[in-house]
């Protein structure tokens, strides 16, 4: 079985940026660049059969793969790790081709998601145990963490390759198996890292890239196979309370990464530049299409107003156009979510909200939306409630604390979170306050492979990075020994 589930060639050499090549057996679909709206390549439209084809390859690897050395496990990810930065510039176009976003976006994208490889290829000799004796004495407990299976991986399009390099990563460092099914908008990426994996030298079958617009047929068949061990989906929260029910059928263990809606606050003692270029960060990383995205602004009432004059100056300066130009902003995904991040914004005016500043906008046909500034949003509007996914920063205000914690905890979302403050006592103690899984203290930039990733409430279940990462991949297990005095 090969890596990629390809009928026919679809991309070009590894990482680089494909021609439009259409597959040689239908049927295909379009991968379409979202800033010129032309077809980058076509891939191979696969079904369930196809899904459960490479489920079949997926478990004939697991009994090899999972007996491999962990030492050679760690040299295959670290071997990955030194493709993926050999191949940055070509990886990073091929992303802002079928992303859309911006070339230093994608080429940052690129190094943290080989950092994943790198990290768990340093996991991957670290598989821990314990050794215990009972209370009662005469027996031991052996304590080992096994690979957990063969893993179903299901990743979005906003980060094509460091989602799904923070699940291969670990499933491979634990000694699984995997399928692995990208978002249709961004099929061209995953399988320019499955193709560096085979040069890392990772055996046939381990990894299989399954390519389809029937995101339900193909992943409801893994889920319907008793040899599928493991789900770990990052997307939405409205796909991931699905494929939970689902996963219950059969309790397969499941690890969500799903939506977000980041508060983004700026005490009175805040410093205003430092503050300034964390919301740049938090907010137009991705044009805003990241799950830790700054969705909502809380700016203490006494700096509100140098806040928005020095953040909307930042703002108006930003270029907005395709990444082959050299623009800071890219465009929205689709046409879906440009209509949906307008009809937002126009809501919140209705609502009272004010345009305060804006950036010029894109002479290109693609799904651009200028980056926008409002100001005077309403509590309650659904600009606050909702995830934006775009750049529009929807700024309010707070004089209280308890004020203040109300309004940010007032949220089915808790996955990251910014707190600006000259004090760090305060700033701590609010960052232990907010309910949100990663919480960035006076930095715009949560990600770190070496850190815990993920959520709370709504926001998802598990973690990814650091070695919490690897272990939900792993099962505990132990061995009770009678040990003779
Ligand atoms: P999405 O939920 O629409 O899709 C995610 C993946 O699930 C894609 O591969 C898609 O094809 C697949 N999918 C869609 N419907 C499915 C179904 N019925 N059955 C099986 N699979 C299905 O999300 P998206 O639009 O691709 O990504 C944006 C969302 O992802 C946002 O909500 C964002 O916050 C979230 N996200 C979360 C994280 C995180 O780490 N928490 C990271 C990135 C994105």
């Amino acid at each position: 079985m090969s890596i990629e589930q390809q009928r026919g060639p679809a991309t070009g050499p590894s990482g680089s940026p494909p021609s439009a090549v259409v597959g040689t057996t239908p049927p295909v679909f379009a991968v379409i660049d979202p800033a010129s709206l032309e077809v980058v390549a076509h891939v191979a439209d696969q079904g369930a059969d196809d899904a459960r084809a490479a489920a079949d390859a997926a478990c004939s690897a697991f009994r090899s793969w999972s007996r491999t050395a962990p030492r050679r496990r760690s040299e295959i990810l670290h071997r990955a790790y030194e493709l993926m930065i050999r191949d940055r510039d070509s990886l990073a176009a091929l992303i802002s081709r079928e992303n859309g976003k911006s070339l230093s976006d994608a080429a940052g994208e690129v190094t943290y998601a080989a950092e994943f490889f790198r990290w768990f290829a340093e996991e991957a000799v670290r598989p821990g145990g314990d050794f215990g004796e009972s209370p009662a004495g005469g027996t031991r407990t052996l304590v080992t963490h096994r690979p957990v299976g063969v893993a179903a991986l299901v990743t979005p399009w906003n980060f094509p390759a460091a989602m799904i390099t923070r699940k291969i990563g670990p499933a491979l460092a634990a000694g699984c198996t995997a399928v692995v099914k990208p978002a249709a908008e961004t099929p061209l990426t995953a399988l320019a890292v499955a193709r560096l994996l085979t040069e890392a030298g990772l055996p046939d079958g381990v990894i299989t890239v399954v390519t389809t617009t029937d995101s339900s047929g193909v992943v409801g068949a893994w889920l319907d196979d008793e040899r599928i061990r493991k789900i770990s989906f990052t997307g939405s929260t409205a796909v991931g309370r699905l494929l939970l029910r689902h996963a219950a059928d059969r309790v397969v263990n499941a690890s969500m990464e799903l939506g977000g809606n980041a508060p983004f606050i700026v005490a009175d003692d805040a410093d205003l530049d430092a503050a300034v270029a964390g919301a740049m960060i938090a907010k137009f990383r991705n044009g805003g299409q990241a799950c830790t995205a700054a969705n909502r602004f809380y700016v203490h009432s006494a700096v509100a107003a140098a806040f928005v004059e020095r953040f909307g100056a930042a703002v108006e300066q930003l270029t907005v156009g395709p990444a082959a130009g050299g623009a800071a902003i890219g465009p929205l995904i689709s046409e879906a979510a440009l209509r949906r991040v307008t009809r937002t914004v126009e809501e919140a005016v209705a609502a009272g909200a004010r345009i305060s500043h804006r950036a010029a906008d894109a002479d290109a046909p693609g799904h651009f939306y200028p980056p926008t500034v409002l100001v005077d949003v309403p509590a309650g509007a659904a600009i606050l409630q909702e995830e934006i996914f775009g750049p529009v920063a929807a700024i309010t205000t707070w004089d209280t604390e308890e004020e203040l914690l109300e309004l940010v905890n007032d949220s089915e979302y808790g996955l990251a979170a910014y707190v600006f403050s000259g004090e760090l006592g305060r700033a701590l103690r609010l960052g232990e306050a907010i309910e949100a899984g990663m919480v960035g203290i006076n930095r715009g930039l949560v990600s770190d492979p070496s850190a815990p990733f993920g959520g709370v409430k709504q926001s998802g279940l598990g973690r990814e990075g650091a070695r919490d990462g690897l272990r939900e991949f792993q099962e505990t297990r132990y061995l009770s020994v009678d040990w003779p005095a």
